[in-house]
């Protein structure tokens, strides 16, 4: 399970940093976090297949986590797209796509869902690779975080040891939950000597644009990697609180309450070109914090 940041700058773009977008890769899947101007150019430019692409979810209405949807969705359509798309966001959104779609008389090409975020904390997506919850952050306007929780798959199979010993292939989903296997003669082949450890659950917590908060610590709590939006320095932490952003000081005492392994930064403001002192104000109380560059995909 890969994140990728296609976007790590605020409102502004600046220095060739982009607004906000990232895509998560499960299981070969792509997951859209927010869709921040450019996000297209940007998926095209990390060598990102659209067809991969089923799942977007915008955490709020502010324009750099969803002015790239409209060029998106079109450039999908134009390419004959068939396979669905689901959009998560914040009930406002749709209107405002809606109406770019009927101003052109555009008919897209594959079934296009809405779904409306809750008020509060809710499970979106639930399947066999990965859930999908949205919970409430603390931004100027209503504003949610996602968590993203990869699911185990059970053992993974060694096709070549499994045929080394004439396993049939009807008996392989009950490999990948861990059974032994008998042969005729009543030969037991352990499961050890035909499988590996699969995937193990792994869960990223995207944090979205919030004012420092512990309101929702209980539901990233554990999150194998965490990202949180440091718009500023500690220096300037009385512009971040009266703009409902953060700091990277902050950031990092959420991951270190969260009890998190990684800590990723983004949501730099146009401010400041250079981005060591965020990693460096950050690891001095989570010393596993990255300031993250475009185009890095980050294992979590
Ligand atoms: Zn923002
Ligand atoms: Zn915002």
């Amino acid at each position: 399970m890969k994140v990728t940041i296609l976007g790590n700058n605020s409102a502004l773009p600046a220095f060739g940093r982009h607004p906000t977008a990232q895509v998560v890769s499960v299981y070969g899947e792509l997951i859209l976090l927010d869709c921040g101007e450019c996000t297209q150019i940007q998926m095209q430019r990390y060598g990102f297949k659209w067809r991969h692409l089923q799942h977007i979810f915008i955490s709020h209405m502010h324009g750099d986590h969803y002015f790239g949807l409209p060029g998106l969705i079109n450039s999908m359509s134009l390419l004959g797209r068939t396979a669905e798309l689901h959009l998560y966001g914040p009930k406002e959104l749709m209107p405002i796509i809606q109406s770019i779609l009927d101003v052109a008389e555009t008919v897209l090409s594959y079934p296009f869902h809405f779904h409306a975020l809750p008020e509060g904390s809710e499970v979106l997506v639930d399947n066999n690779s990965f859930k999908v919850t949205c919970f409430p952050v603390n931004h100027r306007i209503f504003c949610h975080g996602f968590m993203i929780e990869r699911k185990t798959k059970g053992r993974k199979l060694l096709p070549d040891k499994c045929r080394e010993y004439g396993i049939p292939a009807i008996f392989y989903d009950q490999l990948k939950q861990g059974e032994d296997y008998e042969t005729k003669t009543g030969d037991i082949i352990k499961n050890e000597w035909v499988t590996e450890d699969g995937p193990s659950p792994k869960k990223y917590a995207y944090c979205a644009d919030t004012i420092f908060t512990d309101s929702f610590i209980d539901i990233i709590q554990g999150a194998d990697t965490i990202y949180h939006e440091c718009t500023y320095l500690e220096s300037d932490a009385a512009k971040a609180t009266a703009r409902f952003h953060s700091t990277a000081t902050q950031a990092a005492q959420i991951a270190k309450m969260a009890n998190a392994k990684q800590l990723l930064l983004g949501h730099f403001s146009s401010k400041y070109r250079d981005l060591e002192p965020f990693r460096a104000e950050a690891s001095a109380i989570f010393p596993n914090s990255i300031a993250t560059t475009e185009g890095t995909a980050y294992e979590i």
